[in-house]
Parts: structure tokens; C-alpha cells; sequence
């Protein structure tokens, strides 16, 4: 792990903290363009459509209207209301907003989850490749991380008895990520049922499903939603959040469903870090859920076409191979046939073709000859990025 301007006497946990290198990428790529180099960039995992008009009105107008205090610590009762409906219409269940928490983006959820649940002793299960901050809070908290490995031989999406074969009885939580990030990965129903089904014999496990993507997908797939599963209800922390699906990544706007067990926890958590989310943003995220919806169906639609484009693109350059992702908005292309590792092909992308990817082992052991390629860009970058690769490595 990268270290990071440790001093002593800084506390011991703090050398376990890793980090998300596509900020880091994001860095590199930002230094290149600003000394004049044309760069593009499909590192950072970031819709690229501007926020729409009238959720901006709505957080514009909450701070003239005052909408500048703290909130309730869990967020307005008129958001949690919100967001219990979205979900009773999205995900067919009744939920109590009580067991909601509003949240600055989908993050301090699972920060939450990890710093409730993870001590020295205990086991956290997590997808590899999989989101770095997973793995990377596990090890803060002082737990063991224990890796699921998702293969590319069953689409990215997981293998329920390969999970269930990893539990122990020291193991706590299981965190599962469907449409996933950053393979696009989406799980398949039948493994959702036998997962859930095996997790009975494991009564004492927590579930964390962050379903961030969940309003990304493709095909007419819809992803599955463990909370439609009333087995586990009572030890399921549920993520999702605004950033993906209103392309909000900058407001950070989140939300977490609670088993009544955890929710008095996760609430002191944000009485003692965030206080609240930000009042103006939680109003726009309020317009979001209850305004039109339209242009959610229009930037999928986008992303749908540039998904096409990359898919048939990156096929055709040599050494590359990759499956059509049918969620979120990443590709994860096998390159282990260019003879180049992950972190080589990252350099040399970046450097030699001016197109910023990220590596796959930023993922996990198990991302290794692959590269993440974020899709969330203009058609003509993207079909400019294939050249540049056609270019370094030729066609095949
Ligand atoms: N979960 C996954 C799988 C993600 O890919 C991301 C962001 O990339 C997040 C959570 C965090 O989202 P936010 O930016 O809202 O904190």
C-alpha cells in the first residue's frame, strides 16, 4: 500500500488506510493537461452530464428560502419520506424512514458500517476487484479483509456458493456490489436466491449491498435488490445514493437503510463526524427524487450507446478483450494478452497515449490483467481513445 506522509505518533491505524488511486490518476492526468498535453480522461468514475436544471434551482433556492441550518441528524423528514417511496416504487417494499440516514454521499455509509462492525478478530468479506475503499476501511477498523474473488468467466457477477465457502464463524459482515464497479458486473438473480438462501444457515452476518448503480443498467436488466429478500431484512445495511444516478458526484448526497439494530449507531456516527448532510442539498436532492425522471432514462440511454462503442472498440484493439458490462458505466477489458501488467498498461496508456485509465489491481489482487475504463465521456473521447490504443498496441 502506498504510504502516505505517515509522522510519528500518528495512531497505528492509520498506516492501514489505503485509498482510491483513480483520485490519484484524476491527479496525474490534471498535471499532464495543464502542461498543454491533450488528455483524455477515463479514469475517474464520474457521470459527465451537468446536474439537472431543476435540482440546481431547488438547492439555489433553499439557500435563499434558509435552508441553512443543521438538519435533523438522520436528514429532513420530508427527504427520508422521500426515499422510503422511491424505494417502495423501485424495490417493492415498505420501509420505515426512520431507519433512514441522509448521508454526504454514498461513502460515509459504508464508513459507518465498517467502523460499527469491524474490530480486530472479526472477519469482513468483500468483492475483488472490487470499490478500493471496501478493503481499504475493512483494515482501518482493525478487521481481516477477506476477499470474494468475481470471475470474468461468470460475467462479474458473483458465485453464491464460492461466497457462502468463505464465511467463518468470525466473520461479521458480507458486502456485495450490484451493478458493480469497477467490472459492471451485474449479479445474477439466481445467485442473489442461493446466496440468500445459504446465508440463513449464517444468521450472525451483516449484509452491506451498496446498490449505487442501481438505476444503471442495460438490456432491460434490473438489477436485484437485496432488500427484496425479507430473510435477511433484519440485518441488511442498504447503500445507495444521488451521485450516479443524478449525476451529483460533487453535492454528495447519500443514503442508508438501517436494520433497527444499527440505525441508533450510525446516527452517533454522524452526530459525531457530519452532524447532518448539508440542508441546501439535501432540498435539491428532494427536487431529484420527486421531479421528472426523464433525464435519468436519457443519460442511461447515452451511456447504453457509449457502452456499445467501447465494447466494439476495445475488441478490436490487439491484445484486448472485453465483455459487454451491463451495468454502471465502466469496462474492464482483459489485457493480460498485450504481455503488459495492469499497473504497465495504466502507465503506458497514460503516458504514451495521453488516455487515462485505471489499473486493475487498484481493485484488488484479482484485477490484475485488466484495466477499469470509465465510459462516462463524450462519444467522440471515447471513440478518440480507441484510436490512440489501436495506434500503441495495433488491431487484432
Ligand atoms: N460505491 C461504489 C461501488 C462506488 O463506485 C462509489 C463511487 O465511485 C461509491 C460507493 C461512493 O459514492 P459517493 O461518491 O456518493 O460517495
Amino acid at each position: 500500500m502506498a504510504t502516505f506522509g505517515l509522522v510519528d505518533g500518528m495512531a497505528r491505524r492509520m498506516r492501514r488506510l489505503g485509498t482510491e488511486t483513480a483520485f490519484d490518476v484524476l491527479a496525474r492526468a490534471n498535471r499532464l493537461k495543464a502542461q498543454g498535453k491533450p488528455i483524455i480522461n477515463l479514469g475517474i468514475g464520474s457521470p459527465d452530464f451537468r446536474t439537472g436544471d431543476t435540482i440546481v434551482e431547488a438547492g439555489v433556492q433553499a439557500l435563499r428560502d434558509g435552508h441553512h441550518f443543521y438538519t435533523a441528524a438522520k436528514g429532513i423528514p420530508e427527504l427520508r419520506t422521500a426515499v422510503a417511496e422511491d424505494v417502495q416504487k423501485r424495490r417493492g417494499v415498505v420501509i420505515d424512514p426512520e431507519r433512514l440516514l441522509i448521508v454526504p454521499g454514498g461513502k460515509p455509509t459504508m464508513f459507518f458500517a465498517m467502523l460499527m462492525l469491524g474490530e480486530e478478530g472479526v472477519e469482513i468479506m468483500y468483492p475483488d476487484p472490487g470499490f478500493p475503499i471496501y478493503r481499504s476501511m475493512i483494515e482501518f477498523s482493525g478487521a481481516t479483509p477477506v476477499p470474494y474473488v468475481l470471475r470474468e468467466e461468470d460475467g462479474f457477477g458473483f458465485d453464491a456458493s464460492r461466497v457462502l465457502s468463505g464465511i467463518t464463524d468470525r466473520t461479521r459482515l458480507l458486502i456485495i456490489n450490484s451493478p458493480a464497479n469497477p467490472t459492471g458486473g451485474v449479479a445474477d438473480r439466481e445467485q442473489v436466491d442461493l446466496l440468500v438462501q445459504g446465508l440463513e444457515r449464517h444468521p450472525d452476518v451483516f449484509l452491506l449491498s451498496d446498490e449505487i448503480y442501481s438505476r444503471i443498467a442495460y438490456d432491460d436488466l434490473e438489477p436485484v435488490s437485496l432488500l427484496e429478500h425479507e430473510t435477511i431484512r433484519d440485518r441488511l445495511i442498504l447503500l445507495d445514493g444521488w451521485s450516479k444516478t443524478y449525476s451529483m458526484t460533487g453535492w454528495r448526497l447519500g443514503w442508508g437503510l438501517w436494520p433497527a439494530s444499527l440505525i441508533d449507531g450510525a446516527e452517533r456516527l454522524q452526530i459525531n463526524s457530519n452532524s447532518c448532510a448539508s440542508a441546501p442539498v439535501q432540498m435539491a436532492g428532494l427536487a431529484a427524487l420527486t421531479g421528472p425522471q426523464t433525464r435519468v432514462g436519457e443519460m442511461v440511454a447515452s451511456f447504453d450507446a457509449r457502452r456499445r462503442l467501447v465494447h466494439k472498440g476495445l475488441n478490436e484493439v490487439a491484445g484486448f478483450r472485453s465483455l459487454l458490462p451491463g451495468g454502471a458505466f465502466y469496462a474492464f477489458p482483459n489485457i493480460a494478452a498485450t504481455g503488459l501488467s495492469s499497473q504497465e498498461m495504466e502507465t503506458r496508456l497514460l503516458e504514451e497515449a495521453g488516455v487515462a485509465v485505471v489499473s486493475g489491481t487498484s481493485f484488488g489482487d484479482a484485477g490484475e490483467g485488466h484495466v477499469r475504463i470509465s465510459y462516462a465521456a463524450a462519444e467522440e473521447e471515447l471513440a478518440e481513445a480507441i484510436d490512440r490504443m489501436k495506434d500503441l498496441f495495433g488491431t487484432g
